[in-house]
C-alpha cells in the first residue's frame, strides 16, 4: 500500500464511526443582532479560525520541535499526522492518570473521561479544561471534520465528533503520539 492510500484508509476508518455525526447538531449564532457572523459550536466549543490567545503560549520553529520531539510525535503534532488504528500506545491504556500534550506538557485529558470507542484511538468525552483544547474546521480529504489542537502549542491532537457518550456527547479521537501519560500516584 502506498503512503497516500494508507493515509486515506486511516482517514476513512476514522470517519466510519463518526460518519453520521460530521455536522454539528448545534449551530448557534453568537452575539446579539443580525448580521453577525454565525459561529459553529460543537458541544460547548466554538469552532475557531485561529489559535486562541493565552499568556503561556509555546511557539517554536520547526527545527526546534524536531529536536524536542520523537519523529512519531513530530509527525502527529507538527505535521497533522494520523497514527494507524489500534497501533498507538494509549488506546488500550486503562490506568488512572492524566494525558499531557507531548509537545508542551499542558494537561489535556484525564483517564476518568476516557472511554472505549472501539475505533482503535484513545477517545475522551471531554478535556481537562475546555480552554486547553481548541477546535478548527478541517476540510481535508473531501470531508468536513473538526480538528482538536493543543491551546498552548497548537499541536495537532486528532479530531472531535459529536457521537460521544454523556455527559458531553463528544468524542475526542486523539493520537497516542500527541500525548504523554502521567500515572496517578497511589
Ligand atoms: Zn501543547
Amino acid at each position: 500500500m502506498n503512503m497516500k492510500l494508507g493515509i486515506l484508509a486511516i482517514v476513512a476508518a476514522a470517519g466510519i464511526y463518526g460518519a453520521t455525526a460530521l455536522i454539528p447538531q448545534q449551530v448557534k449564532a453568537q452575539g446579539a443582532g443580525a448580521g453577525k457572523q454565525k459561529k459553529e459550536m460543537i458541544g460547548n466549543f466554538t469552532v475557531l479560525d485561529s489559535s486562541p490567545k493565552r499568556e503561556d503560549k509555546v511557539v517554536k520553529t520547526e527545527d526546534e520541535w524536531k529536536k524536542l520531539l520523537t519523529p512519531a510525535q513530530f509527525k502527529i503534532l507538527r505535521s497533522h499526522g494520523t497514527e494507524p488504528a489500534f497501533c498507538g500506545i494509549f488506546h488500550d491504556n486503562h490506568k488512572d492518570g492524566i494525558y499531557n500534550c507531548a509537545g508542551c506538557k499542558l494537561p489535556l485529558f484525564k483517564s476518568d473521561a476516557k472511554f472505549d470507542s472501539g475505533t482503535g484511538w484513545p477517545s475522551f468525552f471531554q478535556p481537562v479544561e475546555e480552554k486547553n483544547v481548541w477546535l478548527r474546521k478541517d476540510t481535508s480529504y473531501g470531508m468536513i471534520r473538526y480538528e482538536a489542537l493543543c491551546a498552548r502549542c497548537d499541536g495537532h491532537l486528532g479530531h472531535v465528533f459529536d457521537d460521544g457518550p454523556k455527559p458531553t456527547g463528544l468524542r475526542f479521537c486523539i493520537n497516542s503520539d500527541g500525548l504523554v501519560f502521567e500515572e496517578k500516584k497511589k
